[in-house]
């Protein structure tokens, strides 16, 4: 649940001044528009699992569709338009684009699971990203503005309502265009509105918050009722190679990220995913893999968890000066790191041809990358 009264107005961007259902959750908008609960859980419910965009031959004409009526002069459902869905021939991953209200292109991208008809939405928080991490193609646009929740919350609704019958959304991962704890609180209101059983009715642990470094953000989640996963990026474990890579290290370094991870884990019990993203001969020595083995080891003695381990081996976009490391070097880095008896993933990056893989999302739309 989130408070009723988040410290950022629930007001929309765009033209259309009512503001969005999709970002509301019943509590709020039963407190807002003066229905009852069991109205605003039916009118949400409708919008988010039935899928209504407005009220045309979707509602009987009974008393419930007179209250809606009225909702509908308030309040409305916003739309992103699906400007292209590209699926990958390499896996089943697919990439879409999305163009806002106000015109702003942003990427969202659908991932199978290995059980069958389940899914992943990778989803952005804003258009562009202020962080500038040197292998991702975001960070190359700078920032353009924050979503809004609604807008971050659409781009599951927009994907669930193309699956085939039967599948559904299992999971969210804020993996896409921008940095969520820059946006913590439309992030947050957005993750309650998911979790919400008339919204998209989607397990709180199935949702994975990740960033590249914010502690004021990190601490922000720590503090609020919301049991999400948190994934830190690190890049490198090595103060040097890490602020190289990550020009956010230097405002928050990156023992002041995980000590506010820390705090993530006082809260929650639950440990951090520690992500480095292998950049072909950059970050994969196995000196490297020493250092990052070590600061998992530090992380478990200080803060009595065991973080878990992820390692992403990088997708090249166009024209970069990164490559993907070769699978021996992949090999011999993860040998390394087992070492530590620590527990590694080694992820997949799917959607590698369609510009769908981690880091590669820049809006882009006929060649064009998004404006701001
Ligand atoms: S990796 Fe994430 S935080 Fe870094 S520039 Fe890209 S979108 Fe922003």
């Amino acid at each position: 649940m989130i408070p009723a009264t988040p410290s950022e107005p629930l007001v929309p961007s765009g033209r259309d001044a009512r503001i969005a259902l999709q970002g509301l959750v019943p509590e709020q908008l039963a407190a807002d528009a003066g229905v009852s609960l069991n109205t605003a859980r039916k009118l949400l419910a409708a919008v988010h699992q039935r899928g209504l965009d407005d009220l045309g031959g979707h509602v009987p004409k009974n008393a419930l569709r007179a209250e809606m009526e009225r909702v509908f002069r308030r309040y409305r459902v916003g739309r992103l338009e699906v400007v292209t869905r590209e699926a990958s021939r390499l896996d089943p991953f697919v990439k879409y684009l999305l163009r806002c209200e106000d015109g702003a292109v942003i990427e969202a991208v659908r991932i199978p699971l290995q059980k069958p008809g389940r899914f992943v939405v990778c989803v952005s928080s804003q258009v562009g990203c202020a962080l500038g991490c040197r292998f991702c193609a975001t960070g190359k646009l700078g920032l353009s503005r924050n979503l809004e929740a609604w807008e971050i919350v659409e781009q599951v609704r927009a994907i669930r309502r193309e699956l085939p019958a039967g599948a559904r959304v299992h999971g969210v991962v804020f993996q896409g265009m921008g940095e969520p704890l820059a946006n913590v609180d439309r992030v947050m209101q957005a993750i309650g509105v998911m979790h919400d059983p008339c919204g998209q009715a989607i397990e709180q642990r199935a949702i994975t918050v990740s960033t590249a470094g914010v502690p004021g953000g990190i601490r922000k989640l720590a503090a609020s009722r919301l049991r999400v996963r948190l994934g830190v990026s690190i890049a490198s474990a090595r103060h040097d190679v890490r602020r190289s890579l990550l020009p956010i290290d230097e405002q928050n370094p990156l023992a002041e990220v995980l000590e506010a991870a820390g705090e993530y884990v006082r809260t929650r019990g639950d440990a951090p995913m520690l992500a480095m993203t292998l950049l072909g001969g950059v970050n994969t020595s196995l000196e490297e893999a020493d250092a990052f083995g070590a600061l998992a080891v530090a992380f478990r003695e200080r803060f009595g968890v065991t973080p878990r381990l992820s390692l992403v081996p990088y997708n090249p976009s166009e024209h970069d000066r990164f490559v993907r490391p070769a699978d021996d070097e992949l090999g011999a880095f993860h040998d390394r790191l087992s070492r530590f008896g620590v527990p590694v993933v080694r992820r997949y990056s799917g959607g590698g041809d369609v510009g769908a893989a981690c880091g590669q999302l820049v809006g882009r739309e006929n060649g064009r990358v998004s404006s701001k």
